[in-house]
C-alpha cells in the first residue's frame, strides 16, 4: 500500500518525493510506503487551508452537517476495508478494529450534528446593555495523532474542528498512517470542499514540529506522550497558541471487597489488556483489598491464561500484535526492569511466535506482583499488555496509591458502597473516574486528564469550545 497526502482536495506525492517503510506488525515486515514529508508539505497544507477557511466557516450549518454526515456514511459503507487496513497496520484484532471503525463514524455523525446546535450565549445586563458571545472559528488549526487507536482519534479531533468551521491541517502517527489515508479518499467522494481538510504524513519531529512551529496555525490539538507534549508545549507557548493536550497516563484499578467481584474481574481483563494495553486509558495499576487479594488475583489469572494472543486477523484473537519494534522492545525492557525490581510475574512475560507470524511483535498478557508503589515500573507508562498488582488495607491507602503518580487520566474503581463510591470519585485526581465500568463512553462528556496527562478536554461542548474563540459583544440599550 502506497499512502499520499492529501492537500487542496488532492492525493499527493510529497514535494522532496521521500517515503518511508511502513511495517505490518503481525509479521515484522515492510508492507508499505508513508510520505516522509517536510515543511514545503506543511507550508503547501496551510496555504491550501487558509484559502478555503472562510468559505468552509460561513458555509451554512445544515450545509456542514451535510458532509460530515457523508464522510460518517462513507466511513460505515467500507467499515470491513477500513478495518483490515487498521488491524493490518497497527496490530490490533480485527473485531476491535471493526469496533473503532463504527466509533470513527460516530464521531463525524455526533459533531455533523453539533455544526448544527452549537451556539453563542448571551447575558442581559438588566436594562443597560446586552452581552453576546460570538463563538468565532479559530481559522486553520492543527491536529496530530497517535498510532494506537490510529482512526478513531483522528477524527475525534478533526470532526469537531471542522463542525466549528475551522480548516485544518492535520498529522496520524506514521506507523499508522492506512486508515487516515483511506479517509482522505472518503473526504473526496462526500464532497468535502478542497482545502478545508488536509492530511500530511511524515515524522512528528518534521511534520509535527513544522505545525507546531507554524506561526499561523493557530491551535493544535494533540494526543501523544508526555515528553512530546512538554515539547509541543514549550514551542507552542511563546506563539501563545491554543493548546490541547491528551498526554500518557498511569491509571488505577482499584478493587474493593464489597463489590461484584466477578464483574469486576472479567471487566478487568479487557480494563488491563484490550487492545495490547495500548490504550492511554487501560488500567496499569491493580489495586486490590486486602481481605480478597488472593481470591480476585487467581481468578483474574484463570481468566487472562484464556486470552489467545496471535494473528490479529484470527476471530479468536484477543491480542494482538505490539504495533512497532521499537514500542515491543520497550514494554520488554519494562518486564526486565520490573523483575530487577524485585516483582515476580505471575503470569506472561514472555515474546510469542504465533505460527506462521514467527516475526511478528508479540507479548503474552503480563501480571505482576511484589512491587513498592513507588518504584518505577509503578510510576511509568508502559503501555503495553503489562500490569502490576497490589494489595491495599483500606479506602485511604488506596487513595493514596491511586494519586502518587505524575499522571492523572482515568481511574477506575469497583464497589457497592454508594457513600464510598461518592466520596472517591471526588477525592480521585483524575480526568475521568468510572465507578464498576471502564471505557463506557458518553460522546457529550469532557475527555481529558489532569496533572501530566494533559491539558483541556475534547469532546461534547468542550471540543467545540476549544476550536472557537469567544468574543464578547456588549451593545448599551
Ligand atoms: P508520541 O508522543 O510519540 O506521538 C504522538 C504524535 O505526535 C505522533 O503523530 C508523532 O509523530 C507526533 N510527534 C512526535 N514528535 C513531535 C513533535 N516534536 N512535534 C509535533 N508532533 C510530534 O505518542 P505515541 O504515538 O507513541 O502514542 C502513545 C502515547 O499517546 C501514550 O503516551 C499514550 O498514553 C498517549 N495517548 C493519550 C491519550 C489521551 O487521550 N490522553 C489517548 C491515546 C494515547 P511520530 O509518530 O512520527 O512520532
Amino acid at each position: 500500500m502506497k499512502i499520499l497526502n492529501y492537500i487542496n482536495g488532492e492525493l499527493k506525492e510529497p514535494a522532496a518525493g521521500a517515503y518511508l517503510d511502513n511495517y505490518d506488525p503481525s509479521i515484522g515486515q515492510v508492507y508499505g510506503q508513508v510520505p516522509d514529508s517536510d515543511s514545503t508539505d506543511v507550508a503547501d497544507a496551510y496555504k491550501a487551508a487558509t484559502a478555503a477557511q472562510k468559505g468552509w466557516e460561513n458555509t451554512p450549518a445544515e450545509e456542514k452537517f451535510k458532509v460530515l454526515n457523508a464522510i460518517a456514511e462513507g466511513i460505515d459503507a467500507k467499515r470491513e476495508e477500513f478495518a483490515l487496513a487498521e488491524s493490518r497496520d497497527q496490530g490490533k484484532p480485527l473485531w476491535l478494529s471493526r469496533n473503532e471503525m463504527i466509533r470513527a463514524a460516530q464521531n463525524f455523525r455526533f459533531y455533523a450534528t453539533a455544526a448544527m446546535q452549537f451556539a453563542s450565549e448571551s447575558h442581559a445586563m438588566e436594562n443597560r446593555a446586552i452581552n453576546y458571545t460570538l463563538r468565532q472559528s479559530i481559522g486553520v488549526v492543527g491536529c496530530i495523532s497517535p498510532w494506537n487507536l490510529p482512526l478513531y482519534l483522528f477524527s475525534w479531533k478533526i470532526a469537531p474542528a471542522l463542525a466549528a468551521g475551522n480548516a485544518v491541517v492535520a498529522k496520524p502517527s506514521e506507523f499508522t498512517p492506512a486508515t487516515a489515508f483511506l479517509l482522505s479518499e472518503v473526504c473526496i467522494q462526500a464532497g468535502l470542499p478542497k482545502g478545508v481538510l488536509n492530511i500530511v504524513h511524515g515524522l512528528g519531529p518534521k511534520v509535527g514540529q513544522a505545525m507546531v512551529e507554524h506561526p499561523k496555525i493557530k491551535a493544535i490539538s494533540f494526543t501523544g506522550g508526555t515528553v512530546t507534549g512538554k515539547y509541543i508545549a514549550a514551542t507552542a507557548a511563546p506563539m501563545f497558541k491554543k493548546l490541547s493536550l491528551e498526554l500518557g497516563g498511569k491509571n488505577p484499578n482499584i478493587i474493593f471487597a464489597d463489590a461484584d467481584l466477578d464483574k469486576a474481574v472479567k471487566t478487568t481483563v479487557n480494563t488491563s489488556f484490550m487492545n495490547q494495553g495500548e490504550i492511554c486509558l487501560c488500567g496499569s495499576r491493580l489495586l486490590i483489598e486486602e481481605s480478597v487479594y488472593e481470591e480476585v488475583k487467581n481468578a483474574l489469572i484463570e481468566e487472562v491464561k484464556k486470552l489467545t494472543v496471535g494473528d490479529p486477523m484470527n476471530d479468536s484473537t484477543r491480542i494482538g500484535a505490539i504495533v512497532s519494534k521499537p514500542h515491543y522492545e520497550k514494554v520488554k525492557s519494562y518486564i526486565e526492569l520490573a523483575q530487577e525490581e524485585g516483582g515476580k510475574v505471575l503470569i506472561g512475560g514472555q515474546t510469542v511466535h504465533p505460527e506462521g507470524k514467527e516475526n511478528g511483535w508479540y507479548i503474552q498478557p503480563t501480571i505482576i506482583e511484589g512491587l513498592k508503589a513507588e518504584c518505577r515500573t509503578n510510576q511509568e507508562e508502559i503501555f503495553g499488555p503489562v500490569i502490576t498488582i497490589m494489595p491495599f488495607k483500606n479506602e485511604a491507602e488506596a487513595l493514596e496509591i491511586a494519586n502518587g503518580t505524575e499522571y492523572g487520566l482515568a481511574a477506575t474503581f469497583w464497589t457497592n458502597d454508594l457513600k464510598r463510591a461518592h466520596r472517591l470519585a471526588s477525592e480521585l485526581e483524575f480526568g475521568i473516574v468510572w465507578v464498576n465500568c471502564w471505557l463506557l463512553r458518553d460522546l457529550r462528556t469532557p475527555f481529558g486528564g489532569v496533572k501530566s496527562s494533559g491539558v483541556g478536554r475534547e469532546g461534547g461542548w468542550e471540543a467545540m469550545r476549544f476550536f472557537t474563540e469567544p468574543k464578547n459583544v456588549c451593545i448599551a440599550l
